[in-house]
């Protein structure tokens, strides 16, 4: 089966959550198969190719439960991007647009390495704002964005419009 094909097997539609309107994708069913999970992980790093980063950066929170899994099968580190007012020591901040309000996401000043070439990876692409968040907080903190992998990516509202030319794949696009 093709991974697009497997994922959309393991992708539930929740409509009018988190509030009315709203279709929501939820991807708890493919994190709790094993060998669906393992082999969407499996198809991120073929994707983007396990020499072409250093270390992995995942969005709380279901980012971290797919960059860990990435980080581990390549032997890299993991870098988890949080929501503000959870680490302790000097951070580099980030903030954007919600639909009402705003977010603010956070990593520690010393987070990576001078120029060190960093995967972005997050459970979906919506609108852009938090992905695009996270570029901006890997380059503040010194290092810099090889690339970002999605398992789901909402292609009508243009999120990767926002990743300015960045390699961006997502192994199931609606
Ligand atoms: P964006 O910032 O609009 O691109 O939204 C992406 C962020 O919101 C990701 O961190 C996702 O976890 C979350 N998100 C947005 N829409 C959905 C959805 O339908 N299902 C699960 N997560 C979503």
């Amino acid at each position: 089966m093709e991974i697009s094909e497997l994922v959309a097997s393991k992708v539930l539609d929740v409509p009018d959550f988190p509030k009315p309107g709203i279709l929501f994708k939820d991807l708890m069913p493919l994190f709790a198969d094993g060998p669906a999970f393992a082999a969407a992980v499996d198809a991120i790093i073929a994707e983007q190719g396990a020499d072409t980063f250093d270390v992995v950066a995942g969005m709380e929170a279901r980012g971290f439960v797919i960059a860990a899994a990435v980080a581990y099968a390549t032997g890299k580190g993991i870098v988890p991007v949080r929501k503000a007012g959870k680490l302790p020591r000097q951070t580099v901040s980030a903030t954007y647009a919600l639909e009402y309000g705003e977010a603010t996401l956070e990593v520690h000043a010393d987070a990576f390495l001078a120029g060190e070439r960093v995967l972005v990876v997050d459970d979906v692409l919506a609108t852009g704002g938090t992905a695009a968040a996270t570029l901006n907080l890997v380059e503040q903190a010194g290092g810099r964005v090889s690339g970002f992998s999605v398992v789901l990516e909402l292609s009508f509202l243009a999120g990767r419009e926002r990743l300015e030319g960045r390699p961006v794949h997502a192994l199931l696009t609606v």
